[in-house]
């Protein structure tokens, strides 16, 4: 009894051991991925250790001298479910994907025991170095004549060897070179993030630099005229300094507040009577009311102009001066040229269709007086239904995953290489 079920137990190890090594493409382990040495995959153990030794110290060579990335897969069988050598060879370069995405030099190596079948899948770039008729000459005259003898470890060293050797081809190094690292990687964030952050950085010191050098040019530029117009330069551009703020990571909030503090010290700047030559005393912004016009009034409480009232002690003499505010909305009113016209309505005239534009019109009011000015505008043309294009590929193939930093994750292959069999 116990004899038999051990039986049992050996035979359906029997009958799962080949479908263990009739791989799918997700199954072949991505050792590359794993450790960053190593470029050879030899799951079944077609290559004996020294074999896969050797081939990862002439594939490392040719990854350091030239960028490309070849790398060797050796297995038993893959699954029937792949039409042929050639198919299961372009999915697994397409899930692996070596290559530097810039040069697209990436190769696959792929021996197959079981069917007899040697497979180089290049990737777009090396289609010129590596064209189909030399894959094939290389796998049959340095391959194949071992392969015929079961030396797969001599026969993979040849053809890999050959292969490095047209590789590391001075001639073709510049065609070869990328401008991306070996293994560079990014994805799971990682340097790609923290070289967004740099550049973001740089990015915000140069606006920096480039906004306070704006800010004092505006200063030096005004320095001949008035406080009024020199307060009203710099108004000009405060908002570009708070804008430029927000943008460059708060770096240029120095020009911001430089801006700032130069306006309010303009405004309190000491002022000398027109009329006498007294200095002039500002008065605050209570007592400066009753000063002002309704008009002005007005404008000082929807804060579209905020007024300065100066008055001199000894002769009576009073300045009223404006500051306009560039962040209201109000207009000036066409009218009784208060800035105190705001938007009240908005209607549409015809409305636009996919074939005709539309119109409408916008109604401001004058807050002092009244006024109401009608302005029409036009309405752009619907757009017709968008079309939402899904992009091809790419989803769903987690399984890769790892090095796509531009390096072993950027390759993409035409179905260029080779079949050869014995
Ligand atoms: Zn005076
Ligand atoms: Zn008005």
């Amino acid at each position: 009894m116990m004899k038999r079920s051990i039986y049992i137990f050996i035979m359906m190890l029997a009958g799962v051991l080949p479908a263990l090594s009739a791989h799918k493409v997700e199954d072949i382990p991505n050792v590359h991925v794993a450790d960053r040495t190593r470029y050879v995959s030899n799951p079944d153990g077609v290559l004996s250790p020294a074999a896969v030794d050797s081939l990862d110290r002439m594939l490392g060579r040719v990854w350091q001298q030239t960028s490309a990335e070849p790398v060797v897969v050796a297995i038993d069988d893959f699954d029937d479910s792949y039409m042929d050598e050639n198919t299961f060879a372009t999915e697994l370069f397409e899930l692996w994907k070596p290559g530097k995405k810039d040069r697209d030099n990436g190769l696959l190596i792929l021996l197959v025991r079981d069917r007899r079948r040697l497979v180089m899948r290049t990737g777009y770039g090396l289609e010129g170095v590596l064209p189909d008729i030399t894959t094939a000459r290389i796998s049959r005259d340095k391959a194949v004549p071992y392969f015929k003898n079961g030396d797969y470890d001599r026969g993979m060293v040849a053809a890999t060897s050959a292969v490095a050797k047209v590789l590391t081809d001075p001639r073709y190094a510049e065609e070869l070179r990328s401008q991306y690292a070996n293994d560079a990687r990014h994805g799971s964030g990682g340097e790609d993030d923290i070289d967004l952050f740099a550049f973001m950085v740089r990015a915000g010191m140069v606006m920096a630099v480039a906004m306070l050098l704006w800010v004092i040019y505006t200063m030096v530029s005004s320095r001949k005229e008035d406080e009024q117009e020199r307060w009203r330069r710099l108004n000009d551009i405060k908002p570009v300094a708070l804008f430029v703020s927000f943008i460059g990571l708060g770096f240029p909030v120095v020009a911001y507040l430089l801006c700032v503090w130069r306006m309010k010290r303009l405004r309190d700047h000491k002022r000398q009577c027109p009329n006498c030559g007294n200095s002039m005393r500002k008065l605050d912004e209570v007592t400066d009311n009753e000063y002002l016009t309704p008009a002005q009034d007005l404008e000082e409480r929807i804060n579209s102009i905020d007024y300065d009232v100066w008055l001199c002690d000894a002769c009576g003499e009073k300045d009223v001066i404006p500051y306009v505010n560039k962040r209201s909305s109000y207009t000036v009113c066409p009218r009784c040229g208060a800035r105190a016209c705001t938007l009240t309505g908005n209607r549409i005239i015809v409305r636009p269709t996919t074939s005709a534009p539309g119109r409408g019109e916008r109604i401001y009011t004058c807050r002092n007086c009244g006024n109401r000015t009608v302005t029409p505008y036009n309405i752009a043309k619907l757009a017709a239904t968008p079309v939402v294009i899904v992009p091809g590929g790419g989803f769903g193939r987690g399984g890769g995953g790892g090095f796509s930093g531009g390096s072993f994750g950027g390759g993409m292959t035409g179905g260029g290489g080779s079949s050869v069999g014995w």
